[in-house]
């Protein structure tokens, strides 16, 4: 226990120094990529999956927090939602993708005259922050309005729900946190009281080497250095990864941001060696969310599994739920074929093929001959074609054939010049620091 303290006022000296105020554009993105991945979908089917091992983190967690934040992370009924308006959202479809099932929430909203200001500025790109508990109740909920530094803010005190127009300077803190996964990724992110925006953007950021949607094991581990954005104390958003490590199946990835050019505006991320994590394609073409990645279709029974006998991967997921282009590429096909049903073809870099079929609909506009990105939105699952129940089926060519895209060698990012690999070193051994300190492994050899 005393080698615990000292390591908890280790990581309290780190964290002092990282701590600063946050002056610059209020609701200006934090987020990796320009392409919204962040988007999620309504919660359910997580399972409670206490360890003692969290606990420890949580202890650490709570020894780093300023007051009202250890609050919100010792109670761990409540639970820190993010998500962005879309196009077509309603206030009721915003709240029930939060997971927030009160109706007297929702009439609260309606009625009160303060809180009409989220009906008229319903903009698509804006993040909304809620925090819930597990039977759905809102606690509080954060909305940016349009004038700078301002947002509607509605909290529960003592039962009563209240709504003010505030102004709201953040402050950027850094957290520490672990966990391990028994069930699935939000389980485990729920129980370590990790923001959902952390959970997406770790997805985004092994996304090229782990196959979030199928590959997940129980007792993968991950640790993760991030920023939050706070206004006394309170998480409003949460920030960007700082450094992340995640252990799949046994093999251990690591991550650190890095700004190569510099100018705090852009940046990705990078093995500890200096190589970049951004990989040619996407290991899964599913948009990673709660329904997404918990579902299984009792009405699919994927007989052909096996990749070599089907010629491709089957992802159960609802109808609907999107699909993201794994690569860079030019849409060669759109349309409707014998068995695929509605599909879409996807030629990259002259030789590769990615094929997405059984959808049930396609992109609004996406024509033959159009470039798409890495990420992007190119249609939803469903089950057209001869499909026994709603799922993608996923398939990665090579000149044409039919290959696993598991075992398939691709081209690598460029890597950073001298001078930057020189700078990332500086900055990445801090984290990776931060990161092995909270390593579950390490609390588990300290209990
Ligand atoms: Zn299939």
């Amino acid at each position: 226990m005393c080698l615990m303290n000292n390591i908890k006022s280790k990581i309290l000296a780190q964290l002092e120094r990282f701590r600063v105020v946050h002056p610059g554009p209020f609701w200006a993105s934090l987020g990796v990529a320009g392409i919204s991945m962040f988007g999620m979908v309504a919660a359910f089917g997580t399972s409670p999956s206490t360890v003692e091992i969290s606990i420890a983190q949580q202890t650490v967690v709570e020894q780093l927090a300023p007051a009202p934040l250890l609050t919100l992370s010792q109670n761990d009924e409540v639970f820190v939602r993010e998500d962005h308006v879309q196009r077509g959202d309603s206030v009721a479809s915003l709240l029930a993708r939060l997971d927030v099932q009160d109706d007297e929430a929702f009439r609260f909203l309606r009625s009160n005259p303060t809180t009409q200001i989220i009906f008229r500025q319903l903009r698509p790109g804006k993040q909304i922050t809620a925090h819930v508990t597990r039977d759905g109740s809102l606690q509080t909920l954060i909305y940016p309005l349009n004038a700078p530094e301002r947002a509607l803010f509605v909290e529960r005190r003592d039962g009563q729900l209240y709504a003010s127009e505030r102004v709201l300077p953040l402050e950027t803190e850094v957290q520490i946190k672990s966990g391990e996964i028994r069930y699935s990724l939000f389980g485990a992110t729920d129980d370590a009281g990790i923001p959902d925006g952390i959970a997406t953007q770790m997805v985004e950021i092994f996304g090229g080497d782990i196959d979030f949607h199928r590959g997940l094991q129980s007792g993968d581990r991950f640790s993760v250095v991030y920023e939050t954005l706070n206004h006394q104390g309170k998480l409003i958003r949460s920030g960007r990864i700082l450094a992340a490590e995640f252990t799949n199946a046994g093999k251990t990835y690591q991550a650190v941001w890095f700004d190569g050019e510099g100018n705090g505006r852009t940046g990705s991320y990078y093995t500890p060696e200096g190589k970049s994590l951004r990989k040619a394609f996407l290991r899964s073409p599913l948009e990673f969310s709660r329904i997404s990645s918990s579902f299984t279709s009792a009405r699919f029974h994927p007989v052909k599994l096996d990749w070599r006998a089907h010629k491709g991967i089957d992802y159960a997921a609802p109808t609907g739920t999107k699909v993201k282009s794994t690569a860079d590429g030019t849409v060669e096909f759109v349309g409707t074929q014998n068995g695929f049903g509605r599909v879409i073809f996807l030629r990259h870099q002259g030789r590769y093929t990615t094929v997405y079929a059984h959808l049930s609909r396609f992109a609004t506009g996406l024509r033959k001959g159009q470039r798409v990105a890495q990420g992007e939105l190119i249609g939803y699952v469903g089950s057209t074609g001869w499909a026994t129940g709603p799922h993608l089926h996923y398939e990665f060519r090579v000149n044409n054939v039919q290959q696993n895209p598991l075992s398939v060698a691709l081209p690598t990012a460029v890597p950073l010049n001298k001078q930057q690999l020189a700078r990332f070193q500086g900055t990445a051994a801090t984290h990776l620091a931060q990161l092995k300190l909270v390593a579950p492994r390490n609390l588990a050899l300290l209990d």
